[in-house]
């Protein structure tokens, strides 16, 4: 391809707005536009990233077994209707009706409607397994559409979906696109981790994530180097560092005006992991108290996995459930559900009294108080692993795909059975695994940048090589690009050329903003000495090659990379 007929709007300025550096670039090197919040524009060299990411998705996924199909982006509401979908989720998806005032969806997954195909269309255990996929558009109207291509109102995601007679076929399934994801992401040139997951929304048994990480990540994950335990920090276990504890004496002290865990450290002088916090909160079974040691925070959604949805108590909540005004709670003598995070279960701590300008010291479980126990804080960095002991760390990731087990949480409401060896009728067993394309790529750049901008891994860069002759003008210059050109083409290579009458300065900034892994440039001075040089944009390595040989050369670094 040639620059000057290729469409590339690069801009001096990053969107005021944008935060993530891969926002930053894929819009100064004129990869994106913004439509509107939420709503991008790919332009060609955008859409070659997204269509050799597809492309590689695809092998991989047809490498086993996996067969695509297209589904409806417009669904009809009665398959969301009959699996609760409809209801149970709420802003995030868009609704319309139409003409005829019928309810529609646009479909921010495919669950329903994947399944809906297996009940009409599959009947017996001769036909399972299958896994269908597709590479389609879904809809959601995200809270927060930011950061560009990662988080946006309408965006392409690989979806497939497993159907097995049982738990053991899905486990086939499941281990298959375990295994693929791991192709896909490594071919796709991204540092990645594969961490155990929440089953949220989807529901099921088991899920895993996949994480690029990258500072522009809205997701955490714990990390263990020892033994290589991963999870999000959402589920993530750990086991935080006993205190030295004081005596275990019961003795009630005056904190006068001192509510917070902050205030009253210091006013006792004692450490914050010597406390225990006592947050009541409002689930729709009632209030419950949440009890984590004074260093911890609460972990919301590990809350929410134990009692539903939930809020943090209003003050005068606090008086009418507890009888006691807010900073004084304590974990004793309450007549409800009290959950305590097990790090609470041994050693003896200072706690609210239950009664205003008061703490007590010497507060021990099974002791002064009961409670079930479950571990219910967020896991930071320098917390022991679960499994060996040794220290995690935590790290800002992308979630660029995630697995799911569902069992027959959507075969059982939409009656996606098969008929067994025996003629009886069973659920079909389903796993659903999603990917999303742009992810990878914004992935990508937040990976692979520098102060001038983008360094693609090879296998998904828009081009492979870009010809840069200096000056344009130069007939022999000109003449030795065109050749290299055609020979790259010829042997299958993507290759841009400069051939645009601009500046070198002004070719080599651009060439180095949309990041395109190799460059040949052409030089008046080198020619004559029979050499071009050759470029890696990663390492910024300069090597000088013989025109006779470059093509050799430059084929030999492609292949080598690939
Ligand atoms: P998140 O927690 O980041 O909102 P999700 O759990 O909602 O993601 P899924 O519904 O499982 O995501 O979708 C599968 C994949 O699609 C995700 O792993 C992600 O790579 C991609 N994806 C999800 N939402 C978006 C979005 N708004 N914009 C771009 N890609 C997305
Ligand atoms: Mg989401």
């Amino acid at each position: 391809m040639r620059y000057s007929r290729l469409f590339i709007p690069t801009l001096k300025e990053a969107p005021a707005e944008a935060e993530a550096i891969s926002h930053k670039l894929m819009v100064r090197a004129g990869y994106v536009r913004q439509l509107a919040a939420g709503l991008y524009i790919y332009l060609p060299l955008g859409q070659r990233v997204m269509a050799k990411i597809n492309q590689i998705i695809r092998e991989e996924m047809n490498a086993i077994g996996g067969q695509e199909v297209t589904m409806p982006v417009l669904n009809p509401a009665e398959v969301w209707q009959q699996t609760g979908r409809w209801d149970a989720i709420g802003d995030e998806m868009f609704r319309l009706k139409d003409r005829g005032g019928r309810d529609m969806c646009m479909a921010m997954t495919h669950e329903e409607t994947m399944t809906w195909l297996a009940a009409h269309d599959l009947r017996s255990y001769r036909e399972l397994p299958q896994i269908w996929y597709q590479v389609q558009t879904k809809l959601r109207d995200e809270a927060r559409p930011k950061s560009g291509v990662l988080r946006t109102r309408e965006f392409t995601m690989k979806d497939s979906y497993s159907f097995d007679r049982d738990d053991e076929g899905l486990d086939k399934s499941y281990q298959l696109h375990l295994e693929a994801y791991k192709k896909i992401y490594s071919r796709c040139g991204i540092k990645f981790y594969v961490v155990q997951s929440d089953t949220g929304m989807m529901g099921g048994s088991m899920a895993h994530e996949y994480m690029a990480p990258s500072p522009a990540g809205e997701d955490e994950v714990a990390l263990c180097d020892a033994c290589g335990y991963a999870a999000n920090v959402e589920l993530a276990l750990s086991v935080p560092k006993t205190p030295n504890f004081p005596d275990g004496k019961y003795e009630e002290v005056a904190t006068p005006e001192k509510r917070t865990i902050d205030e009253v450290t210091r006013f006792l002088k004692l450490t914050p992991d010597l406390f225990i916090k006592s947050i009541l909160v409002m689930s729709d079974e009632g209030p419950v108290l949440a009890l984590v040691r004074g260093d911890q925070t609460l972990h919301e959604k590990k809350l929410a996995k134990l009692i539903g949805p939930h809020r943090p108590a209003q003050k005068d909540e606090v008086k009418a459930a507890l009888g006691v005004p807010a900073g004084f709670i304590g974990p004793m003598a309450h007549k409800i559900r009290k959950i305590a995070d097990p790090s609470l279960r041994d050693g003896v701590y200072v706690a609210g009294a239950n009664k205003e300008g008061y703490h007590v010291k010497g507060v021990k479980a099974g002791r002064e108080f009961e409670a079930e126990f479950a571990d219910i804080h967020a896991a930071v960095a320098g917390d022991a692993c679960v499994q060996c002991g040794k220290p995690l760390r935590i790290e800002r990731v992308i979630e660029v795909g995630n697995i799911f087990k569902l069992g027959t949480k959507y075969s059982a409401p939409l009656k996606a059975n098969y008929l067994d060896e025996n003629g009886a009728e069973r659920p079909i067993v389903m796993g659903s695994y999603g990917i999303g394309p742009a992810r990878i790529a914004a992935a990508a750049v937040e990976q692979g940048n520098d102060e001038n901008g983008i360094i693609w891994p090879l296998a998904i860069a828009p081009y492979q090589v870009m010809v840069l002759p200096v000056n344009v003008n130069d007939g022999a210059s000109m003449d030795a690009a065109e050749e290299l050109y055609a020979a790259l083409e010829e042997k299958g290579f993507e290759v841009l050329i400069d051939d645009r009458d601009e500046r070198a300065g002004i070719k080599f900034k651009d060439a180095d903003l949309i990041g395109i892994p190799w460059r040949v440039i052409i030089g008046e001075k080198n020619l004559k000495e029979g050499v071009v040089e050759l470029k890696d944009r990663k390492t910024g390595v300069v090597a000088k090659v013989k025109v006779a040989n470059a093509v050799e050369e430059i084929a030999r670094k492609l292949v080598m990379e690939a």
